[in-house]
């Protein structure tokens, strides 16, 4: 009995620091993400990015001409990568 106990608290500790974590983890993930934000916000600011075309899909559709075109762009300011189904400038 005590040994199950044991195992109990031992796993209990461990499922605890795991989720410590991955809260961190979390946490650090939104500072990076808010810094990236910034950062771009000075490169581009106000969205002004200056998008080029590098590549294009399709997706959906019959497969007879039917199809919905994705367009791949990245900015020549910042590098901010993004998949849009409209034209951008
Ligand atoms: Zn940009």
């Amino acid at each position: 009995m005590i040994r199950f106990l044991v195992w109990v608290i031992v796993f209990l500790l461990f499922w605890a620091m795991r989720k410590d974590e991955e809260s961190k983890q979390r946490e650090s993930a939104t500072r990076y993400e808010t810094r990236i934000n910034e950062l771009e916000e000075r490169l581009c600011p106000c969205q002004s990015h200056d998008w080029r075309r590098t590549d294009f899909d399709f997706t959906g559709g019959t497969g007879c001409g039917d199809e919905t075109t994705l367009y791949h762009y990245q900015c020549a300011k910042c590098g901010k990568k993004t998949v849009t189904y409209k034209i951008l400038d």
